[in-house]
């Protein structure tokens, strides 16, 4: 357990919000989740039901009850002041979009007591552009998942010039806490440090196939041989699906909207958008 936090509120239950709080309430804090309306509350809770049988069939320690207690323990809501009142940390995962994390740091700024951390888990925004919507600068930095966060355990640790180090520290160790592995970032940096590799490669995958030079499955074993890797970068991009990557490149440059188009007609069209559809570079039994 975390020396200075204990209550930690999340904010939207979606596909990473629902992980971060389960995880979190399984590692014993106690945990509130927001979410905009009785609607998605309910959404939540079916959620957290099959979070509590993953965790149980795949997580060591969830048997005898324990992922369906931690289910059950946590606090639901649609009242943001009931989320941010005595919240020691607050994880804010809702959508992707600017103008609704900002608005939603302008109201919990106004509500959370002063003592109160903010954490954003967005991929793609940097913390400084919400920085200021927080009114609190020096209390706010990224603490980005991985989907899956019980299998795939990382937690990278991002603050902005104006987050205060102790409250970095108290986030790194919030982060080991509830059972994740913190990956520390000095500086601010698009794509934080997974992204930063994992996109260049998978693009350089793409052009190696694109260009004819040679077929994804030579591709992959040239990397799975070479490197001991367990999956080359077209399984990779089969479990993340053709759909990321595609929306991704189309807003890149001009090499990167060849690589676009050429996942389009060659794959996207064709119903290949990867694992999830039964086919994208491989096939899949249903
Ligand atoms: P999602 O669409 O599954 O969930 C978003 C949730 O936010 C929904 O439950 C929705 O009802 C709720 N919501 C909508 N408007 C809201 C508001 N005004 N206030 C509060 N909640 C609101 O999205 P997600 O995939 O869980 O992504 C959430 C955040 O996590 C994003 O910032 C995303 O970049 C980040 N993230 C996602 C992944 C991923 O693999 N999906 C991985 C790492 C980080």
């Amino acid at each position: 357990m975390s020396a200075t936090i204990r209550k930690v509120s999340v904010l939207g239950t979606g596909v990473l919000g629902s992980q971060i709080a389960f995880q979190t309430a399984f590692h014993g804090f106690e945990v509130t989740a927001y979410d905009i309306n009785d609607e998605a509350l309910t959404a939540a809770h079916e959620r957290f039901d099959k979070l509590a049988a993953t965790y149980r069939e795949q997580v060591q320690g969830a048997g005898d009850g324990k992922a369906e207690t931690t289910a059950a323990g946590i606090t639901l809501t649609s009242d943001l002041g009931e989320a941010a009142r005595d919240a020691d940390l607050i994880i804010e995962a809702v959508p992707e979009v600017l103008s609704i994390k900002q608005d939603t740091y302008r109201r919990l700024g106004e509500l959370a007591p002063e003592h109160t951390i903010f954490a954003t888990n967005s991929s793609t925004l940097l913390p400084s552009d919400m920085k200021d919507a927080t009114g609190r600068p020096d209390r706010f930095l990224a603490l980005h998942f991985a989907n899956q966060v019980w299998q795939f355990n990382t937690a990278e640790v991002m603050g902005t010039e104006d987050t205060d180090p102790t409250v970095y520290r108290a986030v790194v160790e919030f982060a080991e806490a509830i059972g994740m592995v913190p990956i520390e970032l000095h500086k601010e940096k698009a794509g934080y440090v997974l992204n930063s590799l994992l996109v260049p490669f998978l693009n350089s995958a793409m052009a190696l196939a694109a260009g004819g030079y040679a077929e994804p499955k030579a591709v992959d074993e040239t990397w799975r041989i070479g490197t001991g890797a367990p999956a080359g970068p077209f399984q990779i991009l089969d479990i993340v699906g053709l759909t990321t990557p595609y929306n991704i490149l189309v807003n890149s440059g001009e090499d990167g909207q060849k690589l676009a188009q050429w996942l389009k007609s060659q794959y996207i069209d064709k119903g290949k958008l990867g694992l999830a559809s039964g086919e994208g570079f491989y096939r899949y039994n249903a």
